[in-house]
């Protein structure tokens, strides 16, 4: 029917989980990467299947509505950033509906469930990081830009032999020269000119995949938010650097400079960093702190007092957002809901950032990590920080819980813990993990998630064995591109419980002399009294339109075309009753 090549007009309905486009002709779907929803466009079949076809945006007829201009000229072809063309607003409002899809049909919950418990998700505030000068586009410009605090360049030669670095164009190992991706740190492209120029004087050939010669693999840059040191890691294919101080004497006189060093990989691989590093000039490791956050009239406030200060390694995980993680980790924190006396498990804990956040609330905290030398790390800055509540132990997550299970007396406070928090990669956790966290029995879950299918498919675990869902929040930490982090909470069932929905945010309502009922009862009232559901924005909506104060940032919608679902009237009715119930109106 369809053929490869064939060009078809087709309107673009809906985003796929990358951010590609999808449009249908008589229901036939086709993906579209670079087409937005509301374009309609002309389109090559690349990839004709029986059920879909995968094809290449040719033409647009008539842009979307919601189409910017990218900020970045390289956009189509790095594909880094999936949805860079789509307004911030937009791009908030598909990564909300992919995590709740994906609960949904992958997870098996229920919308009512999901509406009760889906708060709106931690978008990123233009204003916290460095936008582009005027791109003569003003929605453009309130796309986030430059909030990576690490990247990693490859290097090699272009069709004249000369040497570059840049990004490798999407799906390829093709180079595009580029020293200043505008995800990145402004001092990138100082670094990479001084490597280039380096390189240039001293002889030094960049690698070369297919012959596997040449020295210069990648050059790894990470940045300190809050300290501003700068880490820069050539990673090389060869033991060491010929002429290393005059590497060196370019790079210190970039400001922030802080370590430099070297990482040998000799392999035919596609993994970057070798498997150690060595300094050449500077320290070890850069610092940087996370604070707690907390969210107030929408916006978010920096808690002094709760700072964690870490020391990374060029070969450790770090966020790469750090505005954005210490609102999700602030949120994980409060999900967890700790007052001090809680035994908790962090799984998943890298070098302890969540880990040591928490020690600074619970009586005791255990960190389980593969990473040898992030364990290491961790156990320094839990030193460092003076927290000697926390304990890390070296191993997969789904091999260390079962064995202190099966190990442990069953007395021991190890086994029983209050809460249990896990931060998988994107694969989720192995059922092996799952099934001894549903055995140790804690009160609170709490899942921080990069891939909301795996986390839906292990929710759906979670709930068959005794746990139910709480909340749940989006964050946007990777905004232009398609991905999103969550975080999750749930709560052992008892017997007899119902839906607990936990609220704290609502404590901002208790202020106003109008509030008699907290969101919790009200839910309950309708609950009972209607066999409904009904959400805290639900609730909120309906306060409003009843001339209720309700916190200011609290579910507001952020525009006119509101990115949130609007209560449906049954719901409306029976909240109404609730707060005349109440006496609230
Ligand atoms: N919570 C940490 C790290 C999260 S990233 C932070 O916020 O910094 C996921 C971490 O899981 C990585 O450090 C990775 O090395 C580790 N990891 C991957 N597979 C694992 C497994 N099977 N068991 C334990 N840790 C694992």
């Amino acid at each position: 029917m369809y053929k490869k090549n064939q060009i078809c007009t087709v309107t673009i309905t809906d985003l796929g989980a990358e951010g590609e486009g999808i449009g249908k002709i008589d229901g036939y779907p086709l993906f579209v990467k670079d087409a937005l929803p509301g374009d309609v466009i002309e389109a090559r079949l690349t990839k004709v299947k029986k059920n879909f076809a995968f094809a290449r945006l040719e033409r647009i007829l008539k842009p979307s509505e919601d189409r910017v201009e990218a900020a970045c000229p390289y956009a189509r072809q790095c594909g880094g950033c999936q949805i860079m063309p789509l307004s911030y607003e937009k791009q908030l409002r598909f990564k909300e509906q992919k995590v709740y899809n994906n609960l949904q049909r992958i997870g098996g919950l229920e919308p009512e469930l999901l509406d009760a418990c889906m708060e709106p998700i931690i978008g990123m505030d233009p204003r916290d990081t460095m936008c582009l000068g005027d791109t003569g586009n003003p929605e453009a410009k309130a796309v986030p830009l430059r909030y990576r605090n690490k990247a990693q360049f490859p290097f090699g030669r272009d069709k004249n032999g000369q040497t570059i670095c840049g990004f490798y164009a999407g799906r390829t190992h093709t180079i595009i020269p580029n020293t200043d991706c505008l995800l990145g740190i402004q001092e990138n492209k100082q670094v990479l000119e001084a490597v280039l120029s380096y390189m240039e004087q001293c002889h030094v050939k960049p690698y070369e995949e297919s012959s596997q010669r040449g020295l210069i693999r990648h050059v790894l840059i990470r940045k300190g938010h809050y300290s501003g040191q700068i880490m820069v890691c050539l990673i090389i294919n060869g033991k060491s650097l010929p002429k290393p101080d005059v590497l060196i004497s370019k790079l210190c006189d970039i400001e922030g400079m802080h370590s430099i060093s070297i990482s040998s990989n000799e392999k035919n691989t596609n993994v970057i960093l070798g498997e150690t590093y060595e300094t050449i000039w500077g320290e070890d490791t850069i610092e940087d702190t996370v604070f707690r956050v907390e969210e107030k009239d929408g916006q978010w406030e920096r808690k002094e007092d709760m700072g964690v200060t870490f020391r990374i390694s060029p070969l450790s995980f770090y966020q790469v957002n750090p505005v954005q993680m210490e609102r999700l980790y602030s949120t994980a924190l409060s999900y967890a809901g700790l007052t001090g006396r809680e035994m908790v498990w962090d799984l998943y804990c890298g070098i302890g950032t969540i880990s040591l956040f928490l020690a600074k609330k619970a009586a005791r905290v255990y960190g389980v990590e593969i990473v040898p030398q992030a364990i290491r790390d961790a156990k320094e800055n839990a030193e460092r920080n003076g927290l000697d509540n926390v304990e890390f132990y070296v191993g997969k997550a789904e091999e260390v819980l079962p064995e202190f299970y099966s190990r442990m007396d069953a007395g021991s406070d190890m086994l029983h813990p209050d809460v249990i928090v896990v931060d998988p990669p994107r694969k989720g956790c192995d059922e092996a993990c799952l099934s001894t966290m549903v055995k140790m029995q804690p009160q609170r879950i709490v899942y921080v998630s990069c891939d909301s299918a795996t986390l839906a498919r292990d929710v759906k675990y979670l709930r068959e064995n005794g746990y139910e869902l709480n909340r749940f929040r989006a964050c946007d930490m990777f905004g232009n591109t398609g991905h999103v982090e969550t975080v999750v909470l749930l709560s052992q069932q008892k017997p007899d419980d119902v839906i607990e929905v936990e609220i704290e945010l609502d404590e901002l309502d208790l202020t106003t002399a109008e509030s008699k009922a907290t969101y919790k009862e009200i839910q309950e009232y309708v609950l009972k009294e209607y066999g409904l559901k009904v959400s805290n924005l639900y609730i909120s909506q309906v306060k409003r339109k009843c001339g209720i104060q309700v916190g200011e940032n609290y579910n507001l919608p952020k525009s006119e075309d509101s990115r949130q679902p609007q209560c449906p009237e049954e719901k409306e009715k029976a909240i109404k009753d609730a707060l005349e119930h109440f006496g609230m109106v």
